[in-house]
């Protein structure tokens, strides 16, 4: 066991409780650390020093805001190697990719803060001059998941912050401990008050979610949970950014370059272990290339090392919790009663932690689990078609919209084609590549709102128009 402490952040102080959440190392399965499990009372002091602050931080200067977020980056940087350490034994990934996802966090903060509201003017001739400024909301909520606890903290908390509000941040249970971290050193450089870190699951978030005193909640996780923060949140009208579940396709075209889009297949599929949540989740591939792109895919998949975080040959991570390794696991036997085929993997192997190989499942299609569900794991069902308009009608089908991509050696074709996905993103020969510049969110019930960039930026701001006399 680890015994470093872990303390709540309220008011820029460490805070302990009562109550505890044993935290689990998903490579054995056992737990290897624990830190304190917040009470509502704890979750209200948070709130009352965040209502506290926030007069003042709005009132900071944007510049001064934007390099005391500068100095939180700089902090998280200097602290890269004990933080990915710790990152890479609560989620499971690898120490290298653990370092990848704070490295992410560090550039994220940089071009983050380069960003400013912007004040618009409609110009009237004849009439008064009318500004739209953008002011912050008071305290915003944020409640992340387990798959990039750091780095979906920072997309939350950065542009808030840079906005103006304050924020009490909930990480998930299952990775709370980087989070707490980070916490601790933002205490070194933000007013007391302005950022809180505190802990929990189902009753802290949604008290949060509840909470009279939050005016805005950002959430990352799965689409039934971002339902329940709406219910909850209706009570005070909070404003949203809902970052849920996705069940993305790629469309392989009959004219694409096999050699060429393999390996980006391949990393779009399996990045993370599956658990990213616009990942490739299904791969409907043109009849005439089936067979080779689903072998080539399985080649590189059976290739893979699946290991422990801190192995050193280790390039992909376990599932991070017991209930998405059973998850997983149900999916694969669900996909073998009804007629798939494993290529590589679908058999989780003997021994302790939540290991799961990367599989490539062919004979597969819609109406099947694996296909229908969100897997977030690493198993990729590879589906035939022979007609693109079917496979875009296939593609459309289903309650997600987050992302989708359309693979082929005619862009313009294929842009054509991505157009038409119902998806918040569509790539053209590439998935899942996100940018701090460029707004992410999903279509239909993959989310509201977005994050990233100006239009990520806004969200954490109200208008505000401005009539003022001309002349
Ligand atoms: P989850 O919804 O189970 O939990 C996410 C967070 O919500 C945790 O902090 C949890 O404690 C909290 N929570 C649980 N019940 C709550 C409630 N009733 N009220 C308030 N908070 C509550 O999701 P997860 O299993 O941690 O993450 C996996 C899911 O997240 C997948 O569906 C994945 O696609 C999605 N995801 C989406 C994105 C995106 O950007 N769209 C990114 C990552 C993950």
């Amino acid at each position: 066991m680890l015994d470093t402490p872990f303390n709540l952040v309220i008011n820029g102080q460490p805070v302990g409780s009562a109550g505890r959440i044993d935290v689990i190392d998903p490579a054995t399965g056992r737990p290897f650390a624990h830190c304190p499990l917040a009470t509502i009372e704890q979750l209200d002091d948070a709130v009352a020093a965040a209502r506290a602050a926030f007069p003042g931080w709005a009132a900071t200067p944007i510049d001064a805001r934007a390099d005391a977020l500068l100095r939180l980056g700089a902090l998280i940087e200097e602290n890269q190697a004990d933080l990915a350490a710790l990152l890479s034994r609560e989620q499971g990934k690898p120490v290298k990719s653990a370092q990848g996802e704070i490295g992410g966090a560090v550039y994220w903060i940089r071009a983050t803060a380069g960003l400013r509201p912007k004040v618009e003017r409609i110009e009237n001739p004849e009439g008064p001059v009318i500004e739209i400024h953008r002011k912050p909301l008071g305290v915003v909520g944020s409640i992340t998941p387990w798959n990039f606890p750091v780095m979906i903290a920072i997309w939350h908390v950065i542009p808030a912050l840079l906005a103006g509000n304050s924020v009490v941040l909930k990480p998930s249970p299952n990775t709370p401990l980087t989070t707490l971290r980070i916490g601790e050193l933002a205490s070194a450089v933000l007013p007391a008050g302005v950022f809180n870190v505190v802990t929990g699951d189902v009753e802290i978030g949604s008290g949060i979610a509840r909470h009279p005193g939050i005016d805005k909640i950002v959430f990352t996780g799965s689409t039934g949970t971002g339902r329940a923060i709406m219910r909850d949140g209706a009570a005070n009208l909070k404003r949203l950014t809902l970052e849920l579940g996705g069940n993305d396709a790629a469309i392989v075209l009959s004219d694409a370059d096999v050699d060429a889009i393999v390996p980006r297949l391949f990393s779009a599929s399996f990045g993370n272990s599956g658990q990213i949540c616009a990942a490739i989740k299904r791969l409907y591939v043109h009849e005439s290339l089936y067979d080779t792109v689903a072998a080539r895919l399985a080649e590189l998949a059976a290739a893979a090392v699946v290991g422990p975080g801190d192995g050193a040959d280790s390039q992909f991570g376990p599932l991070q919790n017991r209930r998405q390794y059973d998850y997983v696991r149900a999916l694969a036997e669900d996909a073998k009663a009804n007629g798939g085929r494993f290529l590589s993997g679908g058999e989780a192997p003997d021994g302790d932690g939540y290991f799961f190989p990367l599989s490539v499942l062919v004979d597969v299609s819609d109406g099947m689990r694996i296909v229908d569900e969100e897997q977030f794991g690493p198993i990729l069902p590879v589906i035939r078609f022979s007609d693109p308009e079917d496979a875009l009608a296939r593609a459309n089908r289903g309650e997600n919209g987050l992302g989708g991509s359309v693979w082929s050696s005619d862009p313009g074709a294929a842009a054509a084609l991505a157009m038409r996905l119902e998806s918040g993103s569509a790539w053209v020969n590439d998935h899942s590549t996100i940018s701090p510049l460029v707004p992410f969110g999903g279509a239909k019930q993959s989310g509201i709102g977005v994050e990233f960039g100006q239009h990520g930026l806004d969200e954490y701001t109200q208008i505000q128009t401005l009539r003022l006399p001309r002349g």
